[in-house]
């Protein structure tokens, strides 16, 4: 067959509000063209991010009933231990609400003043959690990985000479850990493979350095490991994702991307030491050793979302809807970053927008115009996101994040089509100009306006 389809059929249904033209007009003036600041109510399609957006199965509806909210000691927390013990053989599991939750206690007892941790790519919340200790975050992605139109199979993967460069420059002493993040969020969500994680880890080795995945998308990435790499194809992924594990001192993970869940994360150590005094601080600010900031329920839902995300015919639709999206995109002409990644698709905003310079947000511009077509929500990655204090970022991006399980096959035909009708009319798409911004992080809330 060549036909993949969706592998599950749907039992409970929400429904979503065609909006008119007009409203949306309305809308967007309210919203200050700042699409994070509408009501998703208000929204047809909403790719705004994968992150906690996904749609739970029936068992993992069923373990919620299941939940066992008992303070310390959870029948649910030890279904939930059994279950990333068996997948990442990982013998020490915190578990916390969310990846930066994680982030945030590993950097306090890792990061500091003088500190350099280098990664692939820093995902934004680990890199403010690194920088919030005190210590230096520092981005060593192989230059493939940063130009859009070439393909390349692992655009995730690290500069390991550059590492290697690193660490004769600052000493292995500055540096408290390597990580690597897959797949590669900030950087088009692209996978590293086997062989780069092997190779950091041997530079590791040479200077007595701990390796932490930054895993929240292990099975993605496994998926594209068993697809792409010589020699892997016939691996189960779950066999590829436990090597991935086994390579490594400790990972930080959201569980609200591939653990199929609406909140959770986890924090998995090796070092007995790091273990006694990350339990501290679990237990200061998340909770007790056995719930860590999450009820019974939410530990129940995480535990079978760990085994269902690594079912095979669950990542091939995963990782081929996406690349749909991606095809149909590059056949109407419009550039994006290849080869497509696991989690979304990125279109080159620039490229898109050529009449638009980035100091009046072509990223922006087509987010809006995406919106007024067709009450689709994107996310805009450009000069909005990374432009505040007359930085320029490399590149103008937005991303069409693809929530797990949430969206069919004619949703995205719907998406494909409302592009493809917005870029035959890009010359319409019009220039921005911020009105109102915070002094940080101001693509959450800046007013923006339309200029002639
Ligand atoms: C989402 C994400 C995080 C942070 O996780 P939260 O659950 O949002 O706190 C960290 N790293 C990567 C690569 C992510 O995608």
């Amino acid at each position: 067959m060549k036909t993949i389809i969706e592998p599950f059929r749907i039992k409970v249904v929400e429904p979503i509000r065609m909006t008119t033209r007009e409203e949306r007009e309305e809308i967007l003036r309210r919203a200050d063209f700042n699409l994070f600041r509408i009501h998703a109510d208000d929204v047809l399609i909403d790719l705004l991010t994968d992150s906690g957006t996904g749609a739970m199965s029936s068992l993992q509806w069923s373990g919620v009933m299941k939940g066992d909210e008992s303070y310390a000691g959870a029948k649910s927390w030890f279904v939930l231990e059994k279950s990333v013990r068996e997948l990442t053989g990982f013998e020490h599991i915190l578990p916390t609400h969310q990846g930066r939750a994680s982030e945030r206690i590993l950097f306090e007892l890792v990061g500091g003043p003088g500190k350099i941790v280098p990664n692939n790519s820093h995902f934004d919340t680990t890199r403010a959690n690194i920088e919030h200790s005190g210590a230096k975050a520092v981005d060593l992605l192989i230059a493939e990985g940063r130009q859009p139109a070439l393909r390349h199979p692992f655009k995730g993967n690290m500069d390991v000479g550059a590492l290697e460069r690193l660490i004769a420059e600052v000493g292995a002493a500055s540096i408290p850990l390597v990580m690597l993040t897959v797949t590669n969020n900030s950087g088009g969500g692209q996978p590293v493979s086997l062989e780069n994680i092997r190779a950091v880890r041997r530079v590791c080795d040479r200077h007595g350095l701990p390796l932490f995945l930054d895993a929240c998308r292990f099975a993605e990435n496994a998926y594209f490991i068993k697809r792409r790499e010589p020699g892997q194809a016939d691996r189960p992924v779950r066999a590829i994702v436990r090597e991935m594990f086994d390579l490594c001192d400790g990972a930080t993970i959201s569980a609200k991307k591939d653990g199929l869940v609406n909140i959770g994360g986890l924090l998995l150590l090796r070092d007995a030491n790091l273990v006694r005094r990350a339990d501290e601080l679990l237990i200061l600010t998340e909770g007790f050793l056995t719930y860590g900031g999450l009820a019974g329920r939410d530990l129940e839902a995480m535990a079978q979302g760990f085994e269902e995300v690594v079912h095979e015919d669950y990542l091939q639709y995963r990782i081929r809807s996406t690349e749909y999206l991606g095809e149909k995109l590059l056949a109407a002409g419009v550039q994006i970053v290849e080869p497509p990644g696991g989690h979304a698709i990125y279109i080159d905003a620039a490229a898109f927008c050529s009449h638009i310079p980035p100091e009046h947000f072509p990223g922006q511009a087509l987010v809006v115009g995406l919106y007024r077509e067709a009450g689709i929500r994107a996310c805009e990655i450009g000069s909005v996101m990374f432009g505040q204090g007359g930085r320029r970022p490399a590149m103008e991006l937005v991303r069409l994040a693809i929530p797990r399980r949430v969206y069919t096959q004619s949703h995205i035909d719907y998406v494909i089509e409302a592009i493809a009708a917005v870029h035959a009319r890009r010359a319409e798409l019009r220039p921005l100009g911020i009105i109102e911004e915070p002094p940080s992080l101001r693509h959450f809330t800046a007013r923006f306006r339309e200029r002639a």
